[in-house]
């Protein structure tokens, strides 16, 4: 195939990129290195024949808000959303459980159970939200600076509410939290969400993202592909193929080729090489795109030097278990909830965060669990159950909370930190070792020898922390697409506005090169 663009990396943002080039005509070839395309957003039968598991990502609240997938109309191309009874489900040490409900009022029951005025509170946290759910998404998912986004956003909140906003934004979870919850259910609940993250819960942006995907979540619902995680890069690959465009796998990119400042090809590891004459776009992480592929020498030496001061987000520990029957959760929402977060109190939270921040492996992991059947019962044979989950470790430990392991991430090590994991849930729901019927683990360096993108199990591209965000990402700059080699952008979760499903570093990359590729034809014309 002569392509007229070639897209590095078959992961959402490299098949969303490559699917708004196919939508203008452009001839489009994606070169996955992997043996199957999808990055981070994959399925497969990982414990037994019958059992689908997401290899990576499960939830999609961003996949379904996000304005650049709603303009893919994925659901044509056999994509079909399902979501659980309850979003999400907290227990608490004192036996209650914070609830995220689509229902606001059951929401807000929930908090109520652990202080009167909570509800309230989330009522109104919530409603500020609404009032800017639409240009706030817009602007979040639209290059730097977000021009359009902005002003509607400004024009929803008046000068008074922009000023709330704003304070919101520069607040840290915690605090947040303690001006709004009397209770530690509303408290939870948030943490919990701003966990999903690498960020620092004492510092913004960590209130901003707790805010907004609690508040997703309450509009949108945590959906799942029903089939698994993979149907959504299907639907991606058969409406790319629908516009003539090809995605070739086992085709590691080895490095892109820079003629006179231009981008003008990739070449694969074994030295077959494609023409990209109107751009190539790099769903490649950004180190390893300009150290690895461009190479410094073709690189402003300033550029060079700032990428000295990237830095990647929490390394990944992934388990997914089959099991013979649903989990004996004490707390009966959790039984209904697709989501469960399990972290019993504050100090459990600032204890994980605390070992985190000090590269210890935690004591207590904060688990994020993927009750996957809740939503999608094609995922395993009734009644048994496939249930997905991970937690953050350090990219490199210094020590173990528990006292027990050095972080090498051997067998041995792999296999006691997912006991550690176990013992959290059976915390909460006795009984449910005693229903494993086989495990799949996926230690930080397993993750990355699945995608190399996942550098350390980093699954957000970088740190989502306010010195990596907007005009920070990747590197001090303009926050954009484009790079200092012509012809090229970066497509993946390091560029703006960051990790996540939701296609928009895709799109804006695609944009960037559409952009380009105009002014490269208007200027030729007047030569
Ligand atoms: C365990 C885990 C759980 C997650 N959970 C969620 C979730 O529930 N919801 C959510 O929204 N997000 C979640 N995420 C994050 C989300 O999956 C990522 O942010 C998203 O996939 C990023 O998309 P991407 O296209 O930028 O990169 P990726 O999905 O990582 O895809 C990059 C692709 O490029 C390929 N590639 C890299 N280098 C080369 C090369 N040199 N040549 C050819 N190909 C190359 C890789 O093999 C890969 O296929 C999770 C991630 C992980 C790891």
């Amino acid at each position: 195939m002569h392509a007229d663009a070639v897209v590095i990396g078959a992961g959402p943002n490299g098949l969303v990129a490559a699917n708004l080039l196919a939508d203008r005509g452009w001839k489009v070839l994606v070169l996955e290195a992997q043996p199957e395309p999808g990055g981070a957003v994959r399925s497969a039968e990982l414990t037994h024949p019958g059992f689908v598991h997401d290899v990576f990502s499960a939830f999609y609240p961003l996949g379904i808000a996000s304005p650049v997938m709603q303009s893919l109309d994925l659901t044509r191309y056999g994509l079909r959303w399902r979501r659980a009874p309850l979003v999400l489900a907290h227990p608490t040490a004192d036996g209650k459980c914070a609830v995220l409900s689509t229902s606001v009022d059951e929401t807000a029951r929930s908090l109520e159970d652990y202080s009167a005025r909570d509800g309230g509170s989330w009522r109104d946290l919530y409603s500020r939200y609404e009032r800017v759910a639409e240009p706030l998404m817009q602007a979040m998912t639209t290059p730097i600076p977000p021009v359009r986004g902005a002003s509607r956003l400004a024009l929803a909140l008046g000068p008074r509410g922009l000023l709330d906003f704003t304070r919101l934004a520069l607040q840290s979870v915690h605090r947040l939290a303690d001006e709004q919850f009397d209770g530690v259910g509303g408290a939870l609940l948030l943490a919990g969400n701003a966990l999903h993250s690498d960020v620092d819960l004492d510092s913004p942006p960590s209130g901003f993202l707790a805010w907004f995907l609690t508040c997703i979540g309450q509009q949108h619902g945590f959906p799942v592909p029903e089939g698994g995680a993979g149907r959504l890069t299907d639907a991606l690959i058969q409406r790319l193929a629908a516009r003539g465009g090809e995605v070739r796998c086992s085709s590691r990119v080895a490095r892109v080729v820079v003629d006179g400042g231009r981008a003008v090809a990739v070449q694969l590891a074994d030295g077959d090489t494609f023409d990209a004459p109107r751009g190539v776009l790099a769903d490649v992480s950004a180190p390893a795109l300009y150290r690895d592929l461009v190479g410094e020498d073709h690189l402003p030496r300033r550029f060079v030097r700032s990428l000295d001061g990237f830095e990647w987000d929490h390394a990944t520990f992934k388990v997914d278990w089959a099991l013979a029957g649903p989990i004996p959760w004490r707390a009966e929402p959790a039984t209904r909830a697709g989501t469960v977060h399990l972290a019993d109190s504050r100090d459990r939270v600032m204890a994980y965060a605390a070992d985190l921040a000090a590269r210890r492996i935690p004591a207590h992991p904060f688990v994020l669990i993927g009750q996957m059947n809740k939503a999608d019962p094609t995922r395993s044979p009734a009644p048994t159950e496939t249930v997905w989950a991970y937690t953050h470790v350090p990219q490199h430990p210094r020590g173990d909370g528990g006292g027990e392991l050095s972080g090498t991430w051997s067998d041995d090590e792999t296999e006691r930190f997912a006991d550690r994991i176990e013992r959290e849930i059976e915390a909460h729901a006795p009984g449910f070792r005693a229903l494993v019927t086989a495990r799949h683990l996926l230690s930080p360096h397993a993750l990355e020898a699945r995608n190399a993108n996942l550098v350390g199990g980093a699954l957000g591209g970088g740190t989502m922390a306010l010195s990596q965000q907007l005009v920070f990402r990747p590197v001090p700059g303009l926050g954009r697409a484009e790079t200092p080699v012509q012809g090229l952008f970066l497509a993946s979760a390091s560029a703006h506005p960051g990790g996540g499903v939701h296609g928009a570093c895709g799109a804006n990359a695609a944009r960037a090169a559409l952009f380009a590729d105009r002014r490269r034809a208007a200027l030729s014309r007047f030569r």
